[in-house]
């Protein structure tokens, strides 16, 4: 039976879908001159810096409105793969680890793999 997690994992990996075509040094590009991690970091603390989280809940907060957040996890799911560590695409480590079988089984990557 299919958990309520992978059926999430599983609609992500659909969704990164769109993305799969794209090279991963325009992804890099992407990631890398928009993603709001790589801006400066606020003078104003973030809100949730103080708050006990779970890694999945601080994930989703350090991503949040990121205009780049699939590219990122596309990205990360091509080069970390299995052994991802940190926060990348608004997603924990752990949820990234479990998101890459089926990531993996999505489309043209089963066939081709997944460097380009
Ligand atoms: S999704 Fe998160 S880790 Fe990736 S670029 Fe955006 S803010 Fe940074």
């Amino acid at each position: 039976m299919t958990s309520y997690n992978n059926l999430w994992l599983i609609g992500i990996a659909w969704r990164l879908d769109r993305l799969r075509w794209a090279s991963t040094a325009l992804l890099g590009a992407c990631v890398r001159g928009n993603g709001l991690c790589m801006a400066e970091f606020p003078a104003d603390q973030p809100d949730w810096l103080d708050q006990q989280l779970t890694d999945r809940e601080l994930a989703a907060a350090m991503c949040e409105g990121c205009p780049v957040a699939d590219e990122c996890l596309e990205l990360e799911l091509r080069t970390g793969g299995a052994d991802t560590v940190g926060v990348w695409g608004g997603l924990s480590a752990d949820d990234r680890r479990e998101l890459h079988p089926h990531w993996l089984r999505r489309g043209e990557r089963a066939e081709r793999g997944v460097a380009r």
